[in-house]
């Protein structure tokens, strides 16, 4: 049986009597989920061309999804993130959103977002919004349709674009996210800025993670968001300011755009001393840290029996292993500090 939550706040909301505490003394309160391996799209630093994907038999049911997704709930996860592979592909997810949003009526969660390459935006803004989603994050990391073609491989820029006023007319807060790769969209950054926050869109960046192998060397694509920050100083005012979206994006305001700027810096500046996530794949294994191999199969537990206690102690040992921190490496000839790519373990 799940445990009984607790009682509301001030604000209302519902307190989980329970919270999830790793060894270091953080508190996991947000999980990301990968809800499908498979994509629409097979950008450069994501996939490798031919990608192989899992038999669709070893995915977990939409229903055993949610199942999982409330017993974390019930042990104090306060956000849910949906990703993937790209999240909005997986067939029938919004009943996955539907029955998530439930959580936020009862107050028990506190948001749930999803990361999204924005190709089906345009089919699923409306419900999105209607299910509890207030935020998304697109992921586009040029505005050139030609460089769109290159980075994506298999995506069609104006889909993304069409799909992103969708968004904004349904109703949803948007962040852009961009991955900086060295000679591809380095000059564009600024321009990006700009055309995010004149959207009224917040903007971060990110620098590539060695996650998988892929066709290119990630040495070549790797720009360091130090130089990236030190180029825009040359001609905006950066205030670091203390906004927080339960991530790990750090965040200035640009005082002449008005608006906000993320930098997502797992390589030149780790952020795994506030680290409050873990991740659960589509077959139901847990990665408690982006970046090591670890794992806890969860699926075994989940369908050993009707009730949630052999899935709740799962998810205590599981917690209890929770390392502190990664230790990537970009270097000309390393492989890929896990072998996993980031669309299975959830970016
Ligand atoms: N398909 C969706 C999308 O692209 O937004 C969700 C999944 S994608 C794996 C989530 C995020 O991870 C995207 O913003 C993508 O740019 C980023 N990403 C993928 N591979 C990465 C890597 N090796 N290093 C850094 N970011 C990566
Ligand atoms: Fe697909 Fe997102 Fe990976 Fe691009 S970054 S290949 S859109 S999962």
């Amino acid at each position: 049986m799940v445990e009984e939550s607790g009682f509301p706040d001030a604000s209302g909301l519902i307190l989980p009597e329970k919270s999830l505490i790793d060894p270091f003394g953080r508190e996991v309160n947000y999980l990301r989920v990968s809800v499908t391996d498979r994509c629409d799209f097979r950008c450069v630093y994501c996939m490798s061309e031919d990608m192989t994907f899992l038999p669709r038999k070893e995915l977990l049911t939409l229903e055993e999804l949610e199942r999982l997704c409330a017993v974390f709930i019930d042990k104090g996860v306060r956000r849910l993130r949906l990703t993937g592979g790209e999240p909005l592909v997986r067939r029938g997810i919004m009943q996955l959103v539907e029955a998530l949003g439930k959580h936020i009526e009862t107050g028990k969660l506190e948001e749930l977002t999803i990361t999204t390459n924005g190709s089906q935006l345009s089919k699923y803004a409306t419900q999105l919004y209607d299910y509890g989603v207030r935020r998304i994050n697109v992921s586009i990391d040029t505005l050139d349709n030609d460089k769109f073609t290159k980075i994506t491989r298999w995506g069609r820029m104006h889909q993304v674009l069409d799909g992103m006023e969708a968004a904004k007319a349904a109703g949803l807060a948007i962040k852009i996210n961009a991955v900086a790769l060295k000679g591809v969209n380095e000059d564009e950054i600024e321009s990006m800025m700009v055309w995010a926050h004149e959207q009224g869109f917040d903007f971060t960046v990110i620098e590539t993670m060695p996650l998988g192998e892929i066709t290119e060397n990630r040495a070549d694509q790797y720009l360091p968001l130090s130089t990236v920050r030190r180029r825009l100083e040359e001609r905006y005012t950066l205030t670091d300011i203390p906004y927080k979206t339960g991530g790990p994006a750090r965040y200035v305001k640009i005082e002449e755009t008005g608006g906000r700027m993320g930098f997502i810096t797992p390589m030149t500046h780790n952020f795994c001393e506030s680290c409050n996530r873990v991740r659960l794949t589509c077959t139901g294994t847990l990665y408690m840290c982006l970046g090591k191999d670890d794992a806890a199969d969860l699926r075994e537990p989940l369908r050993a029996s009707e009730g949630n206690e052999l899935l709740s102690s799962a998810i205590d040992e599981a917690i209890s292993r929770k390392p502190k921190g990664h230790d990537f490496i970009i270097e000309r000839n390393a492989k890929p500090s896990v072998s996993r790519h980031m669309s299975t373990t959830g970016g």
